[in-house]
C-alpha cells in the first residue's frame, strides 16, 4: 500500500530515540520532510538527523525545543513556518514517566509530567492548526498510551495527562472535521524503548529479581499477548493515519496494546 506521503513536513517531538524516532524513520522512508525534537542540542539530535538523511535520502532537520516550555515550543512552530513554509504532519510524541503514589506525589512532578505530555500537545496543535486548515490539509497523531484509556497505580500525572491527550485530540478533529483535518490518538502498550528499559532496571532493583522475571510477571502482565508491542508497529500505525487512507479516521483513540484494554 503506498501511502503517499513524498514531500509532506512531518513534525515529531521527541524524537532521538524510542518511539518518536522510529516514526520519524517510517515517515522519512514514506517520502516526508522530517524535523526531529529532543529538549536541547546536546542529546546528539544533529547526528541523528545527518543520519536519517543519508539513510533516507530525504530531508531530514533537527531542532532542540524544550516541550515543558511553550515559549520554546512556539519559537520552534514559528520557526519552521520560516522555515519550510509550514507542518502538514504533526505527531505529539514527546513524554516522561514519574511513578508515586498520590499523597506522596510531588507538585513539580505533576508539573512537569503535565507540560510535557500533555501542555506540550495543545502548544504545538494550536500552533501548527490554522497552517493545516488554510492548505486544506494536514494529520495530528498524538502518541498516548493504554493509560491514556485505563488507569494503574502510582501513575495519577502521567494516566491524567494521556487521557487528556484524548480528549484533546476530540476536540482538534470535531473542529477541523470539514477542513481535510484529522487529529486521532495513538494509545500503545508497553514497547521497548529507552524508557521501559529504565523502568526494567529499577522494577528487577526493587524486587530483587531477574529482568526476565520482571518483563513477564511485572510489566508485560496485563498485555495479554506477552510481547512488547515494537517500536514498528507504532510507527507504521502512525504513518497510516497520516495516509489519505485514513481520511475518514478522526478523533479515535486507536489501542495498539496486545489487548491490555480488551480485558
Ligand atoms: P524515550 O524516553 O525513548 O523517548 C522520549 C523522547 O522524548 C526522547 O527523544 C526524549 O529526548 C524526548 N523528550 C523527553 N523530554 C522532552 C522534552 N522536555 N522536550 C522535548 N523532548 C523531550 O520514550 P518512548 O518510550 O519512546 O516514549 C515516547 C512516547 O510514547 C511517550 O510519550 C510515552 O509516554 C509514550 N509511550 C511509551 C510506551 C512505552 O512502553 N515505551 C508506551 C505507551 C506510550
Amino acid at each position: 500500500m503506498k501511502l503517499a506521503l513524498e514531500g509532506k513536513r512531518a513534525l515529531v517531538t521527541g524524537s532521538t530515540s524510542g518511539i518518536g524516532l522510529g516514526i520519524a524513520e517510517r515517515l522519512a522512508a514514506e517520502g516526508c520532510v522530517v524535523v526531529l525534537n529532543s529538549r536541547s542540542a546536546g542529546e546528539g539530535g544533529e547526528r541523528i538527523a545527518a543520519g536519517l538523511a543519508e539513510t533516507s535520502g530525504r530531508k531530514v532537520i533537527y531542532r532542540a525545543a524544550d516541550m515543558g516550555d511553550p515559549r520554546a515550543i512556539q519559537a520552534l512552530c514559528a520557526g519552521l513556518m520560516d522555515e519550510l513554509g509550514g507542518v502538514d504532519i504533526l505527531v505529539n510524541n514527546a513524554g516522561i514517566q514519574v511513578v508515586h503514589p498520590l499523597p506522596e506525589f510531588p507538585e513539580e512532578d505533576w508539573e512537569r509530567v503535565l507540560a510535557i505530555n500533555l501542555d506540550a500537545a495543545f502548544h504545538t496543535t494550536k500552533a501548527v492548526l490554522p497552517g493545516m486548515v488554510r492548505e486544506g490539509w494536514g494529520r495530528i497523531v498524538n502518541i498516548a498510551s493504554a493509560h491514556g484509556l485505563v488507569a494503574s497505580p502510582f501513575k495519577s500525572a502521567y494516566v491524567a495527562a494521556k487521557h487528556g491527550m484524548v480528549g484533546l485530540a476530540k476536540v482538534t478533529a470535531l473542529e477541523c472535521a470539514e477542513q481535510g483535518v484529522t487529529c486521532n490518538t495513538v494509545c500503545p502498550g508497553y514497547v521497548w524503548t529507552p524508557l521501559v528499559e529504565k523502568q526494567i532496571e529499577s522494577q528487577a532493583q526493587a524486587h530483587g529479581i531477574e529482568r526476565e522475571r520482571v518483563i513477564r510477571e511485572i510489566l508485560l502482565a496485563p498485555q495479554p499477548t506477552r510481547r512488547f508491542v515494537e517500536v514498528g508497529e507504532v510507527a507504521a500505525l502512525t504513518a497510516f493515519l497520516c495516509s489519505d487512507f485514513a481520511a475518514s479516521i478522526t478523533g479515535a483513540a486507536i489501542p495498539i496494546d496486545g489487548g491490555w484494554t480488551a480485558r
